[in-house]
Parts: C-alpha cells; structure tokens; sequence
C-alpha cells in the first residue's frame, strides 16, 4: 500500500522542515508549500491525503485556501488540519466553520501533530489505516484481495481491484480519468485515457451484478465517484 501523502502549508520555514523531517520519520509522504497559491498548485499535482495548513499565510490566506478547498468537487473532502499562532475560542470556531476538521495552536509538539493527523484519518479516511473497508454496502479486504457487495461476493481483476479500492478511500470524491491512470496505472505507464473507463466499465459491471443500485457515479466531463448508499 502507498505511504499516505501529506500536504504541510507553512511559510516559516523551520517549522516547515521540521515537520517535514518528523512527518517522514513516521513514514507519510510529505510536501511542502510556502504560501496559499503554491497550496492549491500543489494539491492538485501532489494530490494529498490531508492538508496541514497554516492560518497566517502570505498571498493567499489559510483560511481561504480552506474555503478553495471545501468549494471544489475534488477536494471537498479532503482533510484539514489548521495551524495557528491565535489561541482566541472566535477564531478556532470561525476555522471549524470554514471547513477545518481539527485545530492546533502554536505552538505544539510534533508528536500531538502526528497524533492528531492520525486520529483525523481514522476518523474520515479509515480506508488508509485499515485492512478491511466498507462503505455502504461495498466491503474490500485488501490484504485478501477480495470484494463484497452485501452478501455476495465480487470478483475483479487486479486492475478493477486496484480501480476500486483508490475510489473506495475516497468516497465521494470525484477523480478525474488522468487522477485514476496516475493512482491506479502510475504516472510513467502509458495508457490512453480510454482505458479507465473501459475499467470503470467492467468494475461498475461487477458490482451491479452483485445488488441493485449502481454506486459509481459519471460526473460529465469530470471524471467518477464511488458514492454507495450509506
Ligand atoms: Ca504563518
């Protein structure tokens, strides 16, 4: 399984490498960015599992990063921790309301960092600490590689397998053909685009053999979703 990404948004820099160093030590995927601009720039490139972003921010503000984030399809789930120098109950009510999904005030020990990034995780994307997912009536057993729907079980082929269980860690989000050829085939394979829905196609198939109701959703000109029923 692929090391969780982390995006940490921070502009001084001690602090940044700091974190970073420790984030690594723990073995998640860590990239940096230095104002709001080059943190949208780098969600989308780097495609991270949760955001560590700082309220204080030249440019572009954390709080309105925050806001890009929670606006767009794609990232609208995407984790966020906040950071901030302000301890003011006004202001940790106004980043909660924005869209953040936990809070730390400066300053903090990297281990509460840590602690809080996986408790955030456990709680929103359990896909990525666990062997066993369920969302709706979808189940994936990742170390045995099997699937079930309801009671019966799914067989896939490795790529349908791989395909759904990246969607399956994001319920709800929406990837767009390019995102699922990066997570699923990798970026240095060549694959026609095509190709994903032929595999979306077989997946969906699969599936909806299994139980009523099709719970991959076709977003136009988007890309897809898993989205069961909950
Ligand atoms: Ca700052």
């Amino acid at each position: 399984m692929a090391n969780t990404r982390v995006l940490v948004v921070e502009d001084e820099e001690a602090l940044a490498t700091l974190l970073e160093y420790n984030l690594r030590r723990e073995n998640f995927d860590v990239a940096l960015a230095a104002d709001g601009e080059e943190a949208l720039m780098k969600i989308e490139e780097f495609q991270p599992d949760i955001v560590i972003l700082d309220w204080m921010l030249p440019r572009v503000s954390g709080i309105e990063v925050c806001r890009q984030i929670r606006s767009k399809a794609e990232t609208k789930n995407l984790p966020i921790i906040m950071l901030t120098a302000r301890s003011e109950e006004a202001d940790r009510i106004r980043g909660l309301e924005t869209g953040a999904d936990d809070y730390l005030t400066k300053p903090f020990s990297t281990n509460e960092l840590i602690a809080r990034v996986r408790a955030v995780l456990r709680r929103i994307r359990p896909a990525l600490v666990q062997e066993e997912v369920k969302v709706g009536d979808i189940r994936v057993d990742r170390t045995a590689h099997r699937v079930w729907r309801g009671e019966a079980e799914v067989h896939l082929g490795p790529t349908e397998f791989r395909l759904l269980d990246h969607l399956i860690q994001h319920p709800g989000r929406v990837f767009s053909r390019e995102q699922l050829l990066n997570a699923v085939w990798g970026s240095d394979v060549y694959v026609e685009v095509r190709t994903v829905d032929v595999h979306i196609g077989r997946l969906r198939k699969a599936l909806n053999k299994a139980a009523d109701g099709d719970p991959i959703r076709t977003v136009r000109s988007a890309g897809y979703s898993l989205s069961p029923e909950r």
